[in-house]
């Protein structure tokens, strides 16, 4: 009977405009991560926005430094109903990405949430000031309802996911024993289509890396020096082609999965359907691990991306031969790959195919 009273309290909730309201204040605090001027905006966010409505859950809520330097601050909020109960952990970040204003559409604003058909426009309506405003609302229905959640709730609010959560896994080692819980719960990321709610059971790991060529000081001339000096543009293309494949395969072991995918993952993933809906991209069938299906290429399934790739000036190219050729790179992986052994594995590919220079 209660479940289904705090249910229509959430339906509620949000008929009423109550969510709206919520959200729109959260959205209204400029909390890009990526701009340092912005710092006092993810404190306000924390003290001034999440505490309150935290402590009145009967939350206790302390907002922690950062272990790492410029790294944004931490809210942790802890709500112990008893001893003995199992204890679920949840987790949200209250930063989003830069919010261009002057790139959206007219009417809108990433500050400002804007009801246009079927869809709510602002910057972290659904990343991800959107997912952890639901997750808590829902659990003050059933504190409205019941007076008490039958489990302890431990939360971590931090404020840098956007710039790659930096000082998270410092700040989780630090709090070990205060943040030690039965089951985490938290939602951050995509759905399998916008029409299909999806619970992920995990997520595959990101190791991030970037690859450098200097040859020397400065560019010099292509008319007297091209044919002589090496070119790093075309070497480290050429480094990245024997990493992976034209067609998105990842050609060095060290970097692939060790093992291959176990039937159990296998059946729960390969008939998934991955679709973004309206606008998402269309799919490259040909692209990625030969042989495995769309679901099995994107969760089961070790990638390695180049996110960015510069030499030169590609803004106002020159005629010189570059002296400097970087480019970004990341791989997603699964279990049970060991993400320490990725350097190792690219240095030793790198050295055999006689790209030593490349750092
Ligand atoms: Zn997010």
């Amino acid at each position: 009977m209660s479940r289904e009273q705090a249910i229509s309290r959430a339906e509620t909730y949000f008929d009423d405009g109550l969510f709206f309201d919520d959200l729109a204040r959260r959205v209204a605090i400029h909390t890009e991560s990526q701009e340092p001027s912005q710092t006092p905006e993810l404190y306000r966010y924390l003290t001034d926005e999440m505490t309150p409505y935290l402590e009145d859950m009967g939350f206790s809520c302390e907002i922690l430094p950062n272990p790492v330097a410029n790294g944004g601050p931490f809210l942790v909020g802890e709500r112990i109903e008893g001893e003995g109960l199992p204890t679920v952990f949840t987790y949200g970040h209250g930063d989003v990405v830069r919010g261009y204003d002057e790139q959206w559409d007219e009417g809108l604003s990433p500050w400002e949430i804007v009801k246009k058909g079927d869809r709510w426009y602002g910057r972290g309506t659904a990343d991800n000031k959107g997912q952890h405003t639901i997750n808590l609302a829902a659990m003050k229905a059933v504190l409205a309802e019941r007076g008490h959640l039958g489990f302890n709730v431990k939360l971590i609010l931090e404020t840098g996911e956007e710039r790659g959560s930096p000082g998270l896994r410092e700040f989780c080692d630090v709090h070990k024993d205060r943040l030690k819980s039965d089951l985490l719960i938290a939602s951050d990321g995509p759905r399998l289509s916008p029409e299909r709610p999806t619970i992920f059971m995990g997520s595959r790991g990101v190791f991030n890396f970037s690859m450098t060529l200097t040859l020397r000081d400065g560019a010099h001339h292509s008319g007297n020096w091209g044919g002589l000096l090496a070119n790093p543009g075309i070497i480290l293309a050429h480094a990245i082609s024997s990493i992976v494949s034209s067609s998105g395969e990842v050609l060095v072991n060290g970097l692939r999965s060790p093992e291959a995918m176990s039937n159990s993952v296998r059946a729960a993933i390969t008939d998934l359907v991955v679709d973004g809906g309206n606008d998402a991209p269309e799919i490259n069938p040909e692209w990625g691990e030969p042989g495995m299906t769309a679901g099995e290429k994107v969760f089961g399934c070790n990638t390695l991306e180049v996110l960015a790739y510069k030499t030169g000036n590609p803004s106002a190219p020159v005629n010189a031969i570059p002296a400097h050729a970087e480019a970004a790179c990341h791989i997603r992986y699964v279990p049970p790959t060991d993400s320490k052994l990725f350097i190792p594995a690219l240095r030793k590919h790198l050295d055999d195919k006689g790209f030593s220079a490349i750092k």
